[in-house]
């Protein structure tokens, strides 16, 4: 197996279903006519476009960055915050990336269809949590098999319902 490295997306689906880590991380596509990810596509192009930018640092990508008052400011669009525990540790774990390249910077998570903001602060916490997380994830996706199928509030708008559940 190749090495496979943490990415934000991984972080996400971390606190969604460590089923899913697993699956993700062997490129294994869920249902790509989900429409729930239609509707994430859809939000995530259309909004927030004077700001919107996409950069690759490594093997993070960041929605907006821009300098905002004299700190680097990135930016998540989400489409709602139902997941925003998710959202919070996604971009909390791009600032800790940031930090590594040498950048200071701060955090907003935005959810345009409930037109709110909330910001991100890295602390000695959240850095704490994150190594935690990095570890587990690891742990998760070099395991032979992924963990068992569990019924969740995810499970009906997730792509991979019908593998999982058919
Ligand atoms: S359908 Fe449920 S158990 Fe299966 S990957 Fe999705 S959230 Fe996890």
């Amino acid at each position: 197996m190749e090495d496979i490295n943490v990415n934000g997306t991984l972080i996400w689906y971390y606190y969604i279903c460590k089923r899913e880590v697993w699956l993700m991380s062997r490129s294994i596509t869920g249902d790509q006519d989900n429409k729930y990810m239609d509707i994430g596509r859809f939000i995530h192009e259309s909004s927030y476009s004077r700001d919107k930018k996409e950069i690759s640092i490594g093997n993070i990508k960041i929605d907006i960055l821009k300098k905002n008052k004299g700190n680097v400011l990135i930016g998540e669009v989400k489409k709602s915050s139902k997941y925003e525990e998710s959202a919070k540790m996604q971009l909390a774990y791009y600032l800790y990336k940031l930090k590594e390249y040498g950048v200071e910077g701060q955090g907003v998570l935005m959810f345009p269809k409930e037109r709110k903001r909330v910001e991100i602060v890295l602390d000695e916490d959240m850095i704490n949590k994150i190594k935690y997380v990095e570890k587990e994830i690891l742990k998760l996706i070099y395991d032979e098999y992924p963990l068992l199928p569990k019924k969740t509030r995810y499970c009906r708008n997730c792509a991979y319902s019908e593998f999982c559940w058919s």
